[in-house]
């Protein structure tokens, strides 16, 4: 496992959510973070089918282009009664031609449960893939998840994306519904970040 042993990293998203969230888990470390949307970077497309290959590809991007470590995320919500879709295209499952509409794309999910029938409780969880990729090519990669279910309709205007129809098992509360202090605690990014913590990070604090 490499150590990550500078003073400055690249958030290799354009996401606002998960800059927030990503940003709030690192600022007890001393790290100076800057966005690749900061930075003036394109997002590059993302090719590959799975969370990894997603995650290694926007990591490595971002690394090469500023000289950095960069982190990255991927994620996504798999729904059991949908074969895990949307999975790693659920950013996608939003796209309108004036951007994305995360409602819109809760109601397409929870339709399509309608129209199977799939039975209650719709179980789901929300997966998350941690890249740090340093420009000389190197990475390590961290994975993450959350169990739990869907409800309809959606509640609570916190968080991002799907928050408000994902209740985490043994939870009644949406994750639109927490508070950031305790969807941070239990999240499926919570959870590979604990994972990043204890590898590059380790002795940070
Ligand atoms: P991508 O990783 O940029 O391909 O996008 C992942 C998508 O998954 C996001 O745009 C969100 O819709 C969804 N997603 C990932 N993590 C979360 C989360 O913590 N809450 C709600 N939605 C999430």
């Amino acid at each position: 496992m490499r150590m990550f042993d500078g003073d400055k990293l690249v958030l290799a998203s354009h996401n606002k959510g998960k800059l927030r969230e990503i940003g709030a888990l690192l600022a007890p470390f001393g790290v100076e973070v800057v966005s690749a949307g900061d930075l003036g970077f394109d997002e590059p497309e993302e090719t590959e089918d799975t969370f990894v290959g997603n995650a290694r590809i926007k990591a490595h991007y971002a690394a090469k282009k500023s000289g950095l470590p960069a982190l990255s995320d991927d994620s996504g919500i798999m729904v059991d009664a949908l074969d895990g879709a949307p999975g790693v295209y659920t950013a996608d499952w939003a796209e309108t031609p004036n951007g994305r509409d995360f409602p819109m794309a809760m109601k397409k999910v929870w339709d399509l449960l309608e129209a199977k029938k799939a039975p209650i409780p719709r179980t789901a969880r929300f997966c998350c893939t941690l890249c740090l990729a340093w420009p000389d090519g190197h990475d390590e990669v961290f994975e993450g998840k959350v169990e739990g279910h869907l409800e309809w309709p959606m509640r609570g205007d916190l968080g991002f994306g799907f928050d408000p129809i994902f209740v985490p098992a043994g939870k009644t509360q949406t994750f639109a519904e927490m508070d950031p202090a305790k969807k941070h605690a239990m999240s499926h990014r919570a959870v590979a970040f604990a994972k990043f913590v204890k590898g590059p990070f380790a002795g940070r604090v």
